[in-house]
């Protein structure tokens, strides 16, 4: 198939008329979030939704996002509540999902089969613009192959997706870089299946009761069906395998010293001179978290491009939005955790 490059001076009414028009007729459109970019079809039309995972080689048990283009549009496809009218007014449009009882017009093929569906309101202009045109919801995961590092260029989505999407609209760099907050809404009770850049304590601040998945931060049982589907699965990992350090900054700098010079390691800015005989990436300063979330699935795939033959980085704080770097890297380097 032949895909249209849309170029980001190129966004306009017209060209996202076109957009929303493949959408309607069941093609495939990958369009810029705020969070990483998505890939988007008919939220009620099952065959658009099984081109995704086509598209992407994802498991067809892997539920996909429905995004709207207003909150309060939720209604026509969840059953909503209280919980999501508050989140909605604190969060939305943002990098929030929010997992409601779905309603019959999402096609269970959307669900990955569950009862639930994810709905999610981004904050990206372009993004709601493109669901507008449609007049559809628009079904998304990230818009990578699956299992590698979600895209968060359109570079990096025409790497992936070239010749398997019918178009692609440029909306230069995602400004968080991380997928989205998900949060499952249970009678009364919310709990964090994935975290993101509504953190846990923005979504404490406005409820009691915020339970954290396991999934959030433990290696999952051979056996055991996580909440959310998708964290089961090795993920956002790059060809060469991913080792996180955890201990002070000395033993780390020490471990990187001596690894070997086919060892490429991710560090922050401040570090960057300290190693002369390696190859480097820097994913930003040590205290600026949002910088760090912006860079690293770019950092992944850049690393990949080095042909190093193995990777070395920080284990991230579970704290703040660094909860969600945790989340991201422990899989990209499946749970491979080196105590020092
Ligand atoms: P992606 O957009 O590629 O990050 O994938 C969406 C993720 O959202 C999936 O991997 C699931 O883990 C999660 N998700 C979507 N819908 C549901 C749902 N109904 N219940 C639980 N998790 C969901
Ligand atoms: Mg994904």
């Amino acid at each position: 198939m032949k895909t249209v490059f849309i170029g980001q001076n190129e966004i306009n009414d017209e060209t996202l008329a076109r957009a929303g028009e493949i959408l309607r007729r069941g093609g495939l459109v990958v369009f810029p979030t705020e969070t990483v970019y998505g890939l988007g079809a008919d939220a009620l039309d099952a065959d658009a939704a099984k081109k995704i995972y086509a598209a992407k080689g994802r498991p067809s048990d892997n539920p996909l996002i429905v995004h709207i283009a207003d909150p309060a549009d939720a209604d026509k496809y969840a059953i909503v509540g209280e919980e999501y009218r508050r989140l909605a007014k604190a969060f939305m449009p943002g990098p929030l999902t929010v997992i409601l009882p779905k309603r019959d017009c999402i096609p269970s093929a959307v669900t990955g089969g569950l009862d639930s569906v994810g709905i999610r309101c981004p904050e990206n202009k372009i993004a709601r613009r493109m669901i507008a045109a449609a007049g559809v919801p628009v079904a998304a995961p990230s818009a990578n192959i699956s299992g590698k590092p979600s895209p968060t260029s359109a570079e990096h989505v025409r790497f992936d997706m070239d010749g398997k999407v019918d178009m692609i609209l440029d909306g230069g760099e995602c400004t968080v870089g991380l997928e989205s907050t998900i949060v499952k809404v249970e009678e009364g009770k919310l709990t964090l299946l994935r975290p993101g850049a509504i953190t846990l304590d923005m979504l404490r601040a406005l409820f009691d009761n915020v339970e954290v998945s396991a999934a959030v931060t433990e290696q999952l049982g051979e056996n055991v069906r996580p909440l959310s589907p998708g964290m089961k699965y090795r993920h956002y990992a790059p060809t060469a395998p991913l080792y996180l350090l955890s201990g002070s900054d000395e033993k780390r700098l020490a471990y990187c010293n001596a690894a070997d010079s086919d060892t490429l390691l991710l560090i922050f800015e401040e570090e960057a001179a300290l190693f002369p005989a390696h190859k480097v990436i820097s994913i930003g300063s040590r205290d600026d978290e949002s910088t760090q979330a912006k860079r690293l699935f770019a950092a992944l795939r850049e690393a990949d491009n080095t042909g190093c033959k193995k990777i070395l980085a920080p284990l991230p704080k579970k704290s703040g939005l660094s909860l969600a770097l945790y989340n991201r890297m422990i899989r990209a380097a499946a749970h491979n955790i080196i105590a020092l």
